[in-house]
């Protein structure tokens, strides 16, 4: 379970990006933060995951509080966390399977990546992943070489191996045409119930977050305005 009360981040330009949100998200359900350009949604993964630093409040993963963890501490939290990005943060000239396998290892360089033998058991895990998600044939294509919804596929594959406790998805959609967005939505919101690992996922698109999502939360100037079902928000317009 994530939890997260009194988030706030000012960036040193003085944008104050959150100002104070409070958000849980457990089980295997979908949260969808929806809201305007600006509104602080990319911020509020990044300070989960820590790739920016927050200015305030608590983020709690099953039980750890992860503000304030560095080193060793902060790089195992970390593995907690599968991310999903808008632009795939793929290694382009690395192959499928190179791509998942070093999810499943953590952040590693495309150099790690390249001149360690993997062992049996990952690969096959990282097999069955790819399986799952379309890919079983593929496994030794580059990643340059694929369509942008092969693309997000793999991203999925790679953020799932590490049997993560939350994934955080950014804008999973915003490169992909409005059918392969459809999919890819489908396919992420499956395996992640198949797998029980709940999901915060920031989406601009509404009509994709009032179709997928079991709650939505609208942010809007870095504060929470909005927080209720699919329906609820249909019915508020
Ligand atoms: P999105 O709306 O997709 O979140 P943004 O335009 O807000 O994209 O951000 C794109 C990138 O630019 C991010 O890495 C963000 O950190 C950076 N960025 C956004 N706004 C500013 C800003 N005012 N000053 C510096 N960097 C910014
Ligand atoms: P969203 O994801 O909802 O588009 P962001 O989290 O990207 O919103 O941005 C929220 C606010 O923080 C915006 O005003 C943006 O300009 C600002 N911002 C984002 N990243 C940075 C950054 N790296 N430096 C300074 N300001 C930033």
């Amino acid at each position: 379970m994530l939890e997260v009360t009194g988030l706030e981040k000012t960036y040193p330009t003085g944008d104050e990006a959150l100002k104070g949100v409070g958000l849980s998200v457990e089980g295997s359900e979908t949260v969808a933060m929806i809201g305007p350009s600006g509104a602080g949604k990319s911020t509020f993964i990044r300070c989960i995951n820590r790739l920016t630093e927050p200015s305030a409040g608590e983020i709690r993963l099953d039980e750890r509080e992860l503000t304030g963890l560095d080193g060793d501490a902060l790089r195992s939290a970390r593995k907690d966390i599968g991310m999903i990005f808008q632009e795939y943060n793929l290694v382009e000239r690395l192959t499928v399977m190179e791509n998942v396998l070093t999810g499943r290892l953590g952040y590693v360089s495309a150099w790690d990546a390249f001149r360690r033998s993997f062992p049996a058991e990952d690969i096959e895990r990282a097999y069955n992943i790819l399986e799952r998600v379309g890919l079983g044939d593929m496994e030794n294509k580059r990643v340059d070489e694929l369509s942008g919804g092969q693309r997000q596929r793999v991203g999925i594959a790679r953020a799932v191996i590490q049997q993560p406790k939350i994934l955080l998805v950014d804008e999973p959609t915003s490169s992909l045409d409005p059918e392969t967005s459809e999919t890819v939505m489908r396919l992420l919101t499956d395996i992640a119930a198949e797998r029980e690992v709940p999901v915060l996922i920031n989406i601009h698109e509404v009509d994709l977050a009032l179709e997928h999502a079991d709650r939505i939360v609208g942010l809007h100037d870095g504060e929470l305005v909005f927080e209720g079902s699919p329906a609820d928000l249909d019915e508020a317009g």
